[in-house]
């Protein structure tokens, strides 16, 4: 069992072995190209700047009995349309690699959580003007959403419905600019 702890490590940039589909198996070991690296590699569908390994949704890679996969992935909330475009993109990204034998499970508990976010899918988000989720595990306190484009704290949320389904959309008081704001659970 590989944790997708060290998923983030092991990013290939997002390269896939082009494989024929006689020498599949036997391309993706001469490449290196672990299960693990080719999960690790899937970007979010309606984020498309981070993989699931940095948001952490990537939860677990395991190598099974006669190169059969499973992938364990958390999706961000319940009911993300995006998941299930997450599943077929893990599929296509390990038959790619030499993994056509895969079992993509959901699992549910813990839920997901923004602390799984990694360092540099906090700064990616940040590059992309989507403000990262603030890394607390409480929702009683007051969370102060600074604004990604001037970094003013005087922020407003406009919309629970943002342009996808799992942002919501912010403004920033000072500069007046809308944000997309990765939704808490
Ligand atoms: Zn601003």
């Amino acid at each position: 069992m590989v944790t997708a702890g060290s998923a983030a490590t092991a990013r290939t940039g997002g390269t896939a072995v082009a494989a024929d589909s006689e020498s599949a198996a036997a391309a993706a070991h001469t490449d290196g190209l672990t299960a693990l690296a080719a999960a690790s590699a899937v970007v979010d569908p309606e984020l498309p700047f981070v993989t699931i390994a940095e948001l952490g949704i990537l939860r677990a890679v395991d190598e099974l009995d006669g190169g059969r996969v499973a992938v364990t992935i958390t999706p961000t909330y319940t009911g993300c349309p995006a998941v299930s475009v997450i599943r077929e993109d893990v599929r296509v990204a390990l038959a790619d690699a030499g993994f056509p034998d895969v079992e993509v499970r959901t699992r549910l508990s813990p839920p997901w959580s923004t602390e799984w976010i990694s360092e540099d899918g906090r700064r990616k988000l940040a590059d992309a003007g989507v403000a990262p989720p603030a890394p607390t595990r409480t929702t009683l306190l007051t969370i102060t959403v600074r604004c990604p484009q001037c970094g003013s704290p005087d922020t407003e949320e406009l919309s629970r419905f943002g342009s996808t389904a799992c942002t919501a959309l912010w403004r920033c008081r000072a500069c007046t600019e809308p944000f997309p704001r990765v939704k808490e659970r």
